[in-house]
């Protein structure tokens, strides 16, 4: 993808949020390296990972942040969600809890974004549908309610991986093109 550096006519910020053991680090790898590794470390050692895609014709490149495992101290940065266009909100579809510190994490990526940031809400593991601790109905309630894309999908089985990244950046894409 080097060789694109130069004709890249779009570059979108994108930060991965939501509980600590979701698999947002899995959905990324996934998406980026098409790998899914079952003991995941906490920290990769990048702060983001790059995708270009073609979109319409055009070249875009995606810059997307991962967090080294801070979300479970709640110490994600300013930093972090600086110029941010869109977001990756992850859930686990076997623990409610996570499904329901959802609106606590909109809140903090209205605080730090603009409020028109694109949200792409995940319920992650959908592999694991006979553990399911959250309906697809209360998902999609939520994300009607939020102004939220919604998509299960499964980081381990590579599933519906692509379209939750291409979906988001294909909304970003047209609030800016
Ligand atoms: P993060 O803390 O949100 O970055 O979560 P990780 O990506 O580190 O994943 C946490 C754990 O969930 C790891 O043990 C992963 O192997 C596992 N995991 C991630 N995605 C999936 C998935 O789609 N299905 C299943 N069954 N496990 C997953
Ligand atoms: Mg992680």
């Amino acid at each position: 993808q080097g060789e694109l550096e130069d004709g890249i006519d779009y570059m979108f910020k994108i930060v991965m949020i939501g509980d600590s053991g979701v698999g947002k680090s899995q959905l990324l790898n996934r998406f980026v390296k098409n790998e899914f590794n079952m003991k995941s470390k906490a920290t990769i050692g990048v702060e983001f990972l790059t995708k270009t895609v073609l979109m319409d014709h055009k070249v875009v490149k995606a810059q997307i942040w991962d967090t080294a495992g801070q979300e479970r101290y709640q110490a994600i940065t300013t930093a972090y969600y600086r110029g941010a266009t869109g977001a990756l909100l992850a859930y686990d579809i076997t623990n409610r809890q996570t499904f329901d510190h959802i609106e606590k994490w909109l809140e903090e990526l209205r605080m730090h974004t603009d409020k028109n940031i694109i949200v792409m809400l995940v319920g992650n593991k959908s592999d694991l549908s006979s553990a399911r601790a959250v309906p697809v109905e209360a998902a999609k309630d939520l994300a009607e309610r939020e102004n939220l894309f919604f998509i299960e999908a499964s980081a381990l089985e590579s599933k519906n991986v692509e379209s939750a990244f291409l979906g988001l950046l294909s909304q970003v894409y047209r609030t800016v093109s």
